[in-house]
């Protein structure tokens, strides 16, 4: 069986099951497998024509084997992805004589993020019964990973769900999409404060022990292995299609906490014949900065018109730091504590020199994202959302030679963000059928003060005695 181990070291190593409920390791780590299981070329061979479910299991399995009984990982990845609007799930379109996009948005919530959190929902459902025990989901969202957790969790039994916005700062749509769900176990704080606020509150819960016990606290955030997990599998998908192993591909990923790129990194580690992966920024550039420099400094976040990626501190850059650092946890850990201590820390040449050969990393601001927009919908016919149009820029300047396949993740549905599209293109996109009556559904939310005691009590009264 697959071990787990803490990127600091100073951890229990635990099973598949063991850390789809910790999220954090105990030592403040990120737990990664200990070794990475391969993909062969005949591996790959063999995916040429399966389904996507197919694949999944095939390029995942590994990873949870002996965790799980047999034949129960294989029943939640065909349930998680029956719920996908194509019956491609993941459908490669082609824009020009060796590029293409991998639409990741016909999940139930239009983002990519539906891709992991779907298969979470139905583990975390899964081991919970079989471990006779529930939990209670807390989480903060910008936007699109609330949606997603809520459409994963709705409705499902022993799980209940507490996600907070911050009040005012969220688009209608996401807003809509998170406050609609109907299902008893599902529970929208508007926060009076900023996404930030939300933030620091959900880490002052799971701090204070007493209560994180009480609750049963549980976190479906991009630390949780699991996401990861299930985000390596679309890679593998694009590149058996494009005719991987016997060709390579090029990956462009709109990049925030880096958990969609870093599952591209993992999938390259298999033995995917990954030619390069382009980290896709916006101006919150900290990552694009470190893969130049080897220097890792945040700057302040900056509002951009792909708000899911405005974020400063990505949290699995540890992940791939584990690996820079030889996976030696103290080395992580004591560079982590100066990070901490002076809010900049390196890496030195030879080091990044490791992975300088797969990543390439680009920024893109606001202007190059709109007019990307305007060009693709006129060189292509297709309307894209503005986090896809950072990364369709950064393919184009990072761009592999002519014969790599260059696929671009379209990550959200344009339809998500209607005002920056219309803005860019003068078309506004429509929301798919499944959503046509989004804004005539009764929202439910209730609004608390930036307070850890209100938000306490609030899930003492409301949420723990609830059915
Ligand atoms: C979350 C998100 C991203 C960023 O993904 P990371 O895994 O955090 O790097 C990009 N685009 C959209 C639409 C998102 O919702």
């Amino acid at each position: 069986m697959l071990r787990y181990v803490s990127t600091r070291g100073a951890a229990p190593p635990l099973d598949f099951t063991g850390v789809l409920l910790a999220g954090l390791a105990a030592d403040g780590g990120l737990y990664v497998p200990e070794r990475t299981p391969q993909l062969s070329p005949a591996d790959l061979r063999a995916l040429r024509g399966a389904s996507y479910a197919e694949i999944v299991t095939t390029a995942c399995r590994p990873f949870v084997a002996g965790a799980l009984p047999d034949g129960v990982f294989e029943r939640c990845v065909t349930a998680a992805y029956e719920r996908f609007a194509h019956p491609a799930t993941a459908p490669l379109k082609q824009l020009a004589a060796n590029d293409w996009l991998l639409e990741l948005f016909h999940g139930p919530t239009l983002a990519f993020k539906d891709f992991a959190l779907q298969l979470l929902g139905l583990l975390f459902a899964e081991v919970l019964e079989r471990q006779d025990e529930s939990v209670t989901i807390v989480g903060a969202t910008s936007g699109d990973t609330g949606s997603a957790a809520i459409h994963a969790v709705a409705g499902r039994p022993r799980m209940r769900i507490v996600i907070l916005h911050p009040r005012g700062r969220v688009s209608e749509i996401q807003r809509r999409q998170m406050t609609t769900v109907p299902e008893a176990n599902v529970f929208n704080v508007a926060l009076e404060g900023t996404f930030d606020d939300c933030q620091a509150l959900v880490k002052a819960l799971f701090n204070d022990t007493a209560f994180r016990a009480e609750a049963r606290l549980a976190a479906v955030n991009s630390i949780n292995w699991a996401r990861i997990l299930a985000q390596i599998a679309y890679y593998v998908a694009a590149a058996v299609a494009l005719g991987a192993p016997d060709r390579e591909v090029g990956f462009s990923v709109p990049t925030g906490n880096f958990g969609d790129a870093y599952a591209g990194y993992v999938a390259s580690r298999m033995g995917l014949p990954i030619r390069r992966l382009v980290v896709a920024t916006n101006r919150n550039d900290i990552l694009a900065r470190f893969l130049a420099t080897g220097r890792y400094a945040p700057g302040t976040v900056e509002p951009t018109v792909s708000p899911s990626m405005d974020i400063q501190v990505a949290s699995n850059f540890e992940r791939l730091l584990f690996d820079l650092l030889r996976r030696n946890g103290a080395a992580v850990r004591s560079w982590m504590l100066g990070f901490a201590a002076d809010g900049v820390a390196c890496v030195d040449a030879p080091t990044l020199a490791r992975i300088s050969g797969l990543f390439a990393a680009h920024r893109v601001d606001d202007v190059a994202t709109m007019t990307t927009m305007a060009r693709v919908l006129r060189t292509t016919g297709e309307l894209v959302d503005p986090h896809t149009a950072v990364g369709l820029a950064a393919a184009e300047a990072c761009r592999p030679p002519r014969h790599v396949a260059m696929v671009t993740l379209a990550t959200a549905h344009p339809a998500k963000f209607p005002d920056a599209v219309e803005q860019a293109t003068g078309a506004r996109p429509r929301l798919p059928d499944a959503l046509a009556d989004l804004f005539e559904r009764p929202e439910r939310f209730t609004v608390l003060a930036n307070d850890l005691d209100a938000l306490r009590a609030y899930i003492r009264a409301e949420v723990l005695n609830s059915a």
